[in-house]
């Protein structure tokens, strides 16, 4: 069997990203509005600094104003509230975006409540949460969207799939499997209490694996001619240094799937251009105009 054609997430997030580049400049040109992006770090932890710093690059290539506002790790949830009001009520943001995770004293529920719905980019707000199951327009999770523009510029069969949802979280096992709910796939979705997990994705024609465990999604788990979606980030221990790799052992998987997507490179830069596609939405419906073409 030939070896899967793999899903080059980097190529088609940065087509994403030039659609939203150019749909911001129609914008900026016909209606006079910057969208803007406000990013909510609470604490000092090294990885949420990093991704905060690289959304904040990301919305300047593409010609979004971003907004970073920080707090102490011992601010307490009515600073981190206040803040969020007040970011609601600021006309210049149309995104907001609390990094996760908070400091443990921050009841994550309780802020991403208090978020305007309109300005959730994030899509965790239960009125979006509502919206993605009763099919509204809603605003969607970065990455369960991204998974989804991934398989459809890869040009995998939906209708009428088996696909199967490995993880079962609010950010990504739920959310995909609404996602693919609607674009008319049959969904089973797995977690940690499930019996014969290997049993049932070898029934999947897509499968969507997000458990946080490097490799392991093994080859003979896997329906031949598959597609294969690694949503894991893991940082494994190698010769030299720690390197990441994804829930699924993908040297081997590939000589067995249809189509697969590599960690790094895959679902990876889809969530950060989401973001930024989820930001020009918010921009465009908090004012009535229509959202733009080619997103
Ligand atoms: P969570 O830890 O919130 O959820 C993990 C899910 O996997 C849970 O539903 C859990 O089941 C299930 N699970 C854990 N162990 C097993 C097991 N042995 N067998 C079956 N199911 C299991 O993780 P996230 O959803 O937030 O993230 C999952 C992975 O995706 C992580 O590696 C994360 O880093 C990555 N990620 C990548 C993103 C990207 O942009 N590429 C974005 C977000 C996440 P149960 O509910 O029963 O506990």
């Amino acid at each position: 069997m030939p070896e899967a054609r793999i899903i080059d997430g980097r190529a088609i997030a940065a087509e994403l990203r030039e659609r939203v580049a150019a749909a911001a400049a129609r914008l900026r040109n016909t209606h006079r509005i910057t969208p803007g992006l406000a990013a909510v770090l609470v604490g000092d932890d090294p990885a949420s600094q990093v991704y905060v710093r690289s959304k904040a690059r990301a919305c300047s290539a593409a010609g979004l104003a971003s907004f970073e506002h920080r707090l102490s790790a011992d601010a307490g949830l009515p600073a981190v509230l206040e803040l969020v009001a007040k970011l609601n009520a600021d006309e210049r943001v149309d995104g907001i975006l609390v990094q996760l995770p908070l400091p443990r004293d921050v009841e994550a529920r309780a802020v991403i409540a208090a978020i305007d719905p309109a300005k959730d980019v994030d899509g965790f707000h239960p009125i979006n949460v509502g919206r993605l199951w009763s099919g509204g327009a809603g605003l969607v999770p970065c990455t369960p969207q991204g998974i989804l523009l991934l398989l459809r510029a890869a040009e995998v069969p939906l209708a009428g799939a088996q696909a199967v949802v490995l993880g079962r979280s609010g950010i990504v096992g739920k959310p995909v499997a609404a996602l693919l709910v609607a674009a008319d796939c049959t969904v089973t979705i797995v977690h940690s209490k499930s019996r014969d997990l290997s049993v049932i994705c070898r029934r999947a024609d897509i499968l969507v694996a997000a458990i946080g465990h490097p490799h392991m999604v093994k080859a003979d788990w896997l329906k031949p001619g598959a597609a294969i979606i690694d949503v894991g980030i893991n940082r494994a221990a190698s010769e030299r240094a720690s390197r990441l790799v994804g829930d699924v052992d993908f040297a081997a998987a590939r000589r067995v799937a249809g189509a697969i997507t590599p960690v790094p490179g895959g679902v990876g830069p889809m969530t950060i251009a989401c973001l930024l596609r989820n930001t020009l939405l918010a921009a465009c419906r908090r004012r009535g105009l229509s959202d733009p073409a080619g997103l």
